[in-house]
């Protein structure tokens, strides 16, 4: 990967873009920006970048290949970052996952939960886990469906290892967002009535961070916005 002298001062200016427009959503929502937490989504980009990132004040980095996801935490274990697993997860994968994510936000079927729990307990290391809930019936994108997120948030909160967040979605495709956030807003807010300590609303990326903001997301995830266009020829 290229590593261009001023790609610091790149990633650097997009930071502080990004930045402000946390700070104006969090303005117009009446919301405190500490209440919300930036996840720098890093697939595709070099282990490099997360280095700029961690080095400009960034805690947490999202990826969504497992493979790649156990490369970069490898090189930059010494690194004072929390990792967050954003993608579709494989059932063949989960175990992998669990040994190096601090977060995992696709937990989107029961059959999940006892692979990453065996593979938290086996490395003596307790994962936060968000349900993934579908916004829209377009199958491919992943996540529960809404009715079904609280038997799945039941089953994590049950199991060894394994601590429950709260929820994370997807915005359907082509559909404002700020239905679909508010739609996300009130399965959590279900699921905060037997689960107090799930708070965590994971939404929002880019292109749709400021009407996340707004519904109440905790955590949003963004790639472009702050590393540029990722290769289409990657991924
Ligand atoms: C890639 C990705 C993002 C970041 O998307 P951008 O549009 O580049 O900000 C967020 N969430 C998930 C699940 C992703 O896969």
């Amino acid at each position: 990967m290229t590593e261009s002298p001023n790609r610091r001062q790149e990633i650097a200016a997009h930071l502080a873009g990004v930045r402000g427009g946390i700070a104006q959503a969090c303005r117009r929502a009446g919301r405190d920006p500490a209440d919300v937490t930036l996840i720098a989504v890093t697939k595709t980009f070099p282990a490099a970048d997360i280095r700029i990132l961690a080095a400009l004040g960034v805690a947490d980095v999202g990826e969504n290949r497992d493979q790649e996801a156990r490369a970069k935490h490898a090189e930059l274990a010494a690194l004072p970052i929390r990792w967050h697993f954003v993608g579709q997860l494989q059932t063949n994968k989960a175990r992998s996952v669990a040994r190096y994510a601090d977060f995992v936000h696709s937990v989107d079927r029961q059959d999940l939960v006892p692979l990453l729990s065996a593979g938290a307990t086996r490395s003596g290391r307790t994962l936060t886990a968000l349900v993934q809930v579908a916004l829209d019936e377009a199958p491919g994108r992943g996540g529960a469906r809404p009715q079904d997120a609280e038997a799945l948030a039941e089953a994590v909160a049950a199991a060894p290892g394994l601590q429950l967040g709260g929820v994370m979605a997807i915005a359907p495709r082509g559909l404002p967002p700020a239905p679909a956030f508010g739609r996300l807003a009130e399965v959590a807010a279900r699921l905060q009535r037997s689960h107090p300590g799930a708070r965590i609303i994971s939404a929002g990326m880019s292109s749709d961070f400021v009407e996340a903001i707004s519904a109440g997301a905790t955590h949003i995830r963004v790639g472009t916005a702050l590393l540029g266009h990722r290769d289409p020829a990657v991924r």
